[in-house]
């Protein structure tokens, strides 16, 4: 499948998920690549996979989508103590969704541009993918988008971040519902298949091949300013983040190995300590973008791990009749992944010591990844991926703080602006009604 059509369609025909032919090899290139800044690294790294789009309709799109971030760097690496976090939360909306969003809609926009026609996303959020959807849509005329989230069931700074945008092509639906309702509705309007036609009905979800490509870039961009091979700690959920590392890895960036961090929610900890992926409760945490218990983008990495589209299927299918499947080859799962569950009394302890030792503030989500990689201290450099900023999280990292130290001025000045939003019933009709009237 081209590359354009992948990034459009997001899953294939038969509903599975959608990876490259081939990895291709670009270990010997590294040399070359080191001085590159992030923008220019990322055209390198994504030529290979995109074979519809030229090397110039590329550079401006990539361009663009890191414009506007607010580091030069994009993704600037700090010094903390013994550790180096990585600040993934420079964009729009200080979460590091937006670097794959800002790709995204960008893709999105110069398709549509050559393409003719319109494109109107739908999607259910709990959180931080909602304001980072809307943040790669805005702006873009022939893109509109509709955000159903679970009214009064997101922080109030989350549902600010969506509802005080201005654009008239963004379209709020907080739904008097949970988020598995909002999530039932928009299954059931894109299964209807006349409907999502008529409105151009598209997605953006964590499985979007292009996501996952975006997301090797910062992978590649910190191994290269390092001397020796670095392990990353990734804090996880759906198993996005890591799989573009584990794909870094496979291309040739120089990664010793990736610490699989969770929170409560530890259905993969246990799968790579032990073989066994068995569905557990889903806690709910002080870091709820890792409130997980099925990773979406977990089958990918599995189709590699076992070798065949068929074992797949049976894992899944094992999975799907009984809440638990089992590796039974007798290898090690995978020795590049080492995994680490940490809890909530840890998160916190984490946040408030490092900003005792250091004055560093951390996020809850960055917390588990900080505490996980603490907790295996490997012998060369460690890289913790700081996926949000604190300033996102107010009321646990404050408290865990032990100060008031959660604030960045885009987020200071949301409580003044005007909201706008719909809300509607949990119910697939009343929805449909609203996208037929301003799509
Ligand atoms: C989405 C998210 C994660 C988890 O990333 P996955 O790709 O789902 O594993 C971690 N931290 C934050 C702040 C997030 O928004």
């Amino acid at each position: 499948m081209p590359f354009q059509d992948a990034v459009m369609t997001g899953l294939a025909p038969d509903g599975g998920l959608l990876l490259p032919e081939s990895i291709p090899d670009l270990g010997s290139r590294l040399d070359d690549w080191r001085g590159l800044g992030f923008a220019e690294l990322a055209v390198e790294l994504f030529e290979p996979f995109i074979g519809d789009l030229s090397r110039e309709e590329l550079e401006r799109i990539v361009a663009k989508a890191f414009a506007s971030f607010r580091h030069p760097d994009v993704a600037p690496l700090v010094q903390v103590g013994d550790l180096r976090v990585l600040e993934l939360f420079h964009g729009p909306t200080l979460a590091f969704k937006d670097i794959a969003m800002q790709v995204l809609g960008g893709m999105f926009e110069h398709m549509l541009n050559a393409r003719g026609g319109r494109l109107n996303i739908l999607c259910a959020t709990s959180g931080d993918t909602g304001s980072a959807a809307i943040a790669g849509a805005r702006n873009r005329p022939n893109i509109g988008i509709f955000v159903l989230y679970p009214d009064g069931g997101t922080s109030e700074l989350q549902a600010r971040q969506m509802t005080t945008t201005r654009d008239s092509n963004v379209h709020c639906l907080a739904i008097r519902g949970t988020f598995d309702d909002c999530q039932r509705v928009v299954k059931s309007i894109f299964g209807d298949l006349e409907f999502k036609g008529r409105f151009e009905l598209g997605a953006v979800n964590s499985v979007n091949w292009a996501r996952l490509m975006a997301q090797i870039v910062y992978y590649f961009h910190t191994a290269l300013k390092l001397d020796r091979p670095v392990a990353f700690s990734v804090p996880t959920g759906n198993f996005g983040d890591i799989l573009a590392g584990y794909l870094a890895r496979a291309m040739g960036a120089p990664i010793d190995r990736l610490i699989l961090a969770t929170n409560s929610n530890d259905i993969l900890a246990r799968f790579f300590a032990t073989g066994v992926y068995a569905l557990g409760p889903v806690h709910r945490t002080i870091s709820p973008s890792m409130d997980i218990q099925v990773a979406s983008n977990f089958e990918r990495f599995l189709y590699y791990r076992l070798g065949s589209s068929e074992a797949l299927e049976t894992f899944m299918a094992d999975f799907a009749a009984d809440g638990s499947a089992r590796i039974e080859d007798g290898r090690p799962m995978d020795e590049s992944i080492v995994p680490a569950a940490v809890s909530e009394e840890e998160t916190m302890a984490t946040i408030g010591d490092v900003y005792a030792r250091h004055g560093y503030v951390l996020d809850p989500h960055t917390a588990v990844g900080v505490a996980a990689a603490r907790r295996h201290q490997p012998s060369g450099p460690v890289v913790c991926l700081a996926t949000a900023h604190p300033a996102k999280f107010p009321d646990s990292v404050n408290a865990a703080a032990g100060q008031d130290v959660a604030h960045h001025p885009a987020l200071d000045g949301l409580a003044d602006l005007p909201e706008r939003k719909t809300v509607l019933p949990p119910d697939v009709d009343a929805v449909k009604k609203f996208i037929a009237t301003h799509a």
